[in-house]
């Protein structure tokens, strides 16, 4: 992922700031960065301003105003379904190579395990991307930058994602999992790495999915999905609602969201931002004041959303 330097843009002292949102991360850091001189010709921890992005033309929903719950752009078009179905042909190919391999070696309990093995992975993996697209780079980052735009406008307008199309919500992992996935279909014959990549990958595609899932209301969502939530295989409505809630910092996890309490317990994250500070130099979002971008803006035309 690239990750724009963001030292061009104005820096205000800690002590000058606003009041901290997070005072045991702020207090930590102040007690590293003293200890600790980091590459950049910065002595002291700051904080600065949220930044400003730039309206991305190519997304029709507004940066600033509320979004329209029937706006054109979250309807899905003829491109979105066929990436949507070239995507899951892929991973159709991928499990049939897996099964037929089984079949044909009479060994199926290697490919169901390494089937499980990318369940857990695709979750790790979506919160990893998730933790990299809210925290870091714009709209003008290269390749990520409408991903990006997208993720960090969901922490405003989260309901948009409950209007949002199917095809319009996936195609874009669908497409990354055509490009990836269909070379190893070609290539690739061991039906335990087949049954590794065919949930992996599939899970990754269809985590939008169970994000929008995540924001639903009981009542509105099949029952089959709900009892999956309640029974931990999908992300559920609880513990994501909590990624949407100050400090912002948590829960990013959106495929089964079991790897969130290990990641947040240890403080992998906020480890690798520290990492990626004293190297890079760069700060990730969660350190700035939760501004409009972190804050949600309720649907006006619709009654509140619960999460149950
Ligand atoms: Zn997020
Ligand atoms: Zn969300």
């Amino acid at each position: 992922m690239s990750i724009l330097p963001q030292h061009k843009y104005p820096l205000r002292s800690l002590t000058d700031g606003p009041t901290c949102p997070r005072p045991c991360r702020i207090a930590r850091l102040t007690c590293s960065a003293t200890t600790t001189k980091p590459r950049s010709s910065q002595n002291q921890l700051v904080i600065e301003p949220r930044l400003v992005t730039t309206p991305d033309p190519v997304t029709t929903i507004p940066s600033t105003g509320t979004p329209l719950p029937n706006e054109p752009s979250l309807e899905s078009t003829w491109p979105h379904r066929g990436w949507v179905a070239s995507g899951c042909t892929t991973l159709v190919i991928s499990l049939a190579k897996a099964m037929m391999g089984a079949a044909d070696s009479h060994v199926w309990l290697e490919p169901m395990l390494a089937g499980y093995v990318g369940y857990i992975v695709a979750d790790l993996l979506s919160g990893v991307y998730h933790w990299g697209v809210d925290n870091y780079g714009d709209a003008s980052t290269p390749v990520f930058g409408s991903q990006i735009e997208g993720f960090q406008g969901h922490h405003r307008w989260p309901w948009i994602i409950t209007r949002r199309q199917f095809a319009n919500n996936l195609y874009a992992l669908a497409r990354n999992v055509t490009i990836t996935v269909l070379p190893i279909d070609i290539l690739c014959n061991d039906p335990v790495a087949q049954g590794f990549v065919s949930i992996c990958a599939g899970c990754i595609m269809f985590s939008q999915q169970f994000h929008a899932w995540s924001h639903g209301t009981k009542s509105k969502l099949p029952p089959l999905v709900v009892a999956l939530q309640d029974a931990g295989v999908l992300v559920s409505r609880s513990q994501h609602s909590a990624h949407h809630k100050p400090p912002y910092n948590s829960n990013y996890c959106i495929v089964s969201g079991v790897c969130n309490e290990f990641l947040d317990k240890n403080k992998v994250f906020e480890a690798l931002e520290m990492v990626i500070f004293f190297k890079l130099g760069v700060r990730p979002r969660s350190w700035s004041e939760p501004g409009a971008e972190w804050t949600e803006e309720t649907d006006e035309t619709q009654p509140q959303v619960t999460v149950h």
